[in-house]
């Protein structure tokens, strides 16, 4: 990539989260192999963010990529109106059989805030088709699901500043967010301002939707699994849906499968996303249940209500396929508690700096909370510098690597977490 790139990459594209006039730097990646990001310039990064929490099995991986192969010379797309195909129904298979139970009816769509939209209108049409239309969604604070106007509405509203769409986004409820950790012991006062706001607004919730366990963009922050076994219990009372988005959470990010399983909970509708596809290709999938899915069917539309133009990608399901089948392996279980017992040790020492005001860890995901919002684009230049790629926000410095990372590469990631937070000047905005 030459200057004249960057110039006009500076000029005219958006990144995500960024302004237009005064664009925060951009580093040109031309590969990607294992963990590794290789810059332009040769230079070789670890890789500590997965690319948002997607490529579970590394970059390049030669399984993933003779999926993909092997599908672009058979087709990479048809449409799935009135046409099956081989890939969707071996990943749908592989789908139902791996999630909870009760889930056995698959939506395919395009990202992850799709799959999340895709829930909230299941949950509409359930209502509606018996005869009792509900429109409010109950949520956490701090949650996150999702950049379209319907995910955006369950989305924490101060961080993502529901003020700018006042009038036009559905007004949800909102709990506070729970501040039992997972490893605290359960304290039984941290629900019940939930349990009050569900007791007061019952008849009239479609759904509780939320992040099962760790709550991702919008605090990195990770609650006790008796929370989870609470509101499946308020929602199997009061017949409200429990809509979990696993799109961060799914395919073994947190030591389990899903999220859901630190609760031994399922919900009525699951949102996966993200590492679907071992982060090659967008893809996502909402499951529901039979009965779902038959009062939806049965209802005045007599039919699910959407059909995105690229549903059940041929060339995303075969690589999916593909994905799950290296998950299927089981080895992901000893990659992510070896992963976590490293990020326990490693980040441990970030509890000294008076920068630092938590240190937490689950599964593959270590997290750096500072007092300070982080100098975002001095800190993304310290970590390059050091070699690695972390991409801090707000308060938070956090480390999700790909599962296949070695124990040296994972050091050089907490090494260059440890000096960041032990260098004051990047905590100045
Ligand atoms: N839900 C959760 C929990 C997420 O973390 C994200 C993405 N960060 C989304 C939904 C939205 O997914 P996408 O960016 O693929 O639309």
């Amino acid at each position: 990539m030459t200057p004249d790139d960057l110039a006009f990459d500076q000029r005219h594209i958006w990144h995500p989260y960024t302004s237009m006039t005064a664009p925060l730097p951009v580093y040109p990646v031309v590969a990607a192999r294992g963990c590794e990001l290789e810059l332009a310039g040769g230079e070789l990064l670890v890789d500590g963010m997965s690319s948002w929490w997607a490529a579970i099995h590394g970059y390049n991986h030669p399984r993933l990529n003779a999926a993909m192969k092997y599908q672009i010379d058979a087709m990479s797309h048809v449409m799935f109106g009135g046409i099956t195909h081989p890939p969707a129904v071996a990943l749908c298979r592989k789908l139902v059989a791996m999630t909870p139970a009760p889930l056995e009816c698959v939506f395919l769509a395009d990202s992850g805030s799709v799959a999340v939209e895709v829930a909230m209108k299941m949950a509409l049409q359930y209502w509606h088709a018996r005869g009792e239309p509900r429109q409010r969604f109950m949520t956490l604070r701090h949650g996150y699901h999702g950049d379209t106007f319907g995910a955006m509405s369950a989305c924490d509203p101060d961080n993502s500043m529901h003020s700018l769409w006042k009038g036009y986004l559905p007004e949800n409820l909102f709990a506070p967010a729970p501040t039992c950790g997972v490893d605290d012991d359960w304290n039984e006062l941290d629900i019940v301002p939930f349990a009050r706001l569900f007791a007061a607004h019952r008849h009239e919730l479609a759904a509780v939707i939320l992040e099962p366990i760790v709550q991702g963009a919008g605090g990195m922050r990770f609650y006790h699994p008796e929370w989870l076994k609470r509101i499946r219990a308020m929602c199997d009372r009061e017949g409200v849906l429990l809509i979990a988005d696993e799109i961060a959470t799914g395919f073994g990010r947190t030591g389990k499968l899903f999220a859901c399983e630190h609760a031994g909970i399922a919900p009525d509708i699951l949102c996966l996303g993200k590492a679907l596809t071992g982060g090659t290709m967008t893809l996502s999938a909402t499951l529901t249940t039979r009965s779902v899915a038959d009062t939806i069917s049965n209802g005045e539309a007599g039919c699910f209500m959407h059909g995105p133009t690229f549903m059940g990608n041929p060339l995303a399901c075969a690589v999916a396929n593909e994905s799950l089948a290296i998950l299927e392996s089981g080895e992901w279980r000893t990659q992510v508690a070896a992963i976590e017992s490293q990020l326990r040790a490693e980040l441990a020492p970030c509890r000294e700096s008076p920068q630092v005001r938590d240190v937490r860890v689950l599964g593959a995901i270590g997290v750096v909370e500072t007092h300070q919002p982080v100098n975002m684009a001095a800190l993304q230049r310290f970590f390059v510098s050091q070699g690695v790629w972390i991409r801090p926000f707000g308060r938070l410095i956090y480390l999700m690597p790909p599962y296949v990372i070695s124990p040296d590469q994972l050091a050089r990631l907490t090494a260059a977490v440890v000096n960041a937070v032990n260098d004051p000047a990047l905590f100045q905005s």
